[in-house]
């Protein structure tokens, strides 16, 4: 793989376009433009660069999909995708992308164009199951995404490394103080009535498997008489 220092650089007084980068300098990262590098400096800073967009993608990494795009399936692979938090572009953190994938997971429309994720969620590499499963968590307002993450099962880690993406540094804590995780079971300290629905949910209710709210860490999802709902982390324990 190799990558050119992009020219928005030149005028920082870094290096021009078209400068090899060596691919023991490069750094590769998902925050962004998905081809964008880090190349380490001498006092081990990092400036950025692009990656050529006319690489060839690895063999190993092309043979895998038949030399198709691992979440679309239809258009040829184009890009080596490294899923974050991974840092290292070996070929099990990578997922095969075509250009208008690459467009779309860049770009700020969601939608009906990531219906392909439905096949893709059941691909067997984890990489591609983690990256399918972010994607479609960007999208689980629209219920065919909802759907899909409510019909897929996917192991813990890979779902940890899907939503990975969106963690953030504030911690979701449980009534008594204790780190809640995606994952973990919780028992309901005070009885809920669910809002919208005919049930309530007695003090004592086990809620398996919560997930994590992005963005609000009062907030976690568990499922409870088969629906998903949000439950207040002050409400529950971690059990
Ligand atoms: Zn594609």
């Amino acid at each position: 793989m190799e990558g050119f220092i992009s020219d928005s650089w030149e005028t920082a007084g870094l290096p021009t376009e078209g400068r090899f980068i060596p691919p023991r300098l490069m750094r590769f990262t998902n925050c962004g433009p998905a081809n964008l590098i880090f190349v380490r400096q001498p006092a081990n800073s990092y400036i950025c660069g692009q990656l050529n967009n006319r690489m060839a993608i690895s063999t190993k990494l092309s043979e895998r999909n038949q030399g198709l795009c691992e979440l679309c399936n239809s258009n040829p692979a184009t890009h080596e995708y490294l899923v974050s938090p991974r840092t290292e572009a070996v070929l099990e953190n990578l997922v095969a992308l075509c250009d208008s994938c690459l467009e779309k997971i860049n770009g700020e429309e969601k939608g009906a164009y990531w219906r392909c994720l439905e096949g893709s969620i059941w691909n067997p590499e984890p990489s591609v199951q983690a990256l399918s499963y972010r994607l479609l968590h960007t999208c689980r307002s629209e219920e065919w995404a909802d759907n899909v993450l409510n019909s897929v099962e996917p192991d813990e880690h890979i779902i940890q490394w899907g939503l990975s993406a969106f963690e953030v540094a504030d911690r979701h804590k449980d009534a008594f103080g204790n780190d809640l995780e995606n994952g973990d079971n919780v028992v309901l300290t005070q009885a809920l009535n669910v809002k919208g629905t005919s049930f309530s949910a007695a003090k004592g209710t086990v809620v398996k498997r919560i997930r994590l709210v992005s963005g609000n860490t009062e907030q976690i999802e568990g499922k409870i008489n088969d629906q998903t709902i949000v439950i207040l982390t002050k409400y529950v324990k971690k059990g």
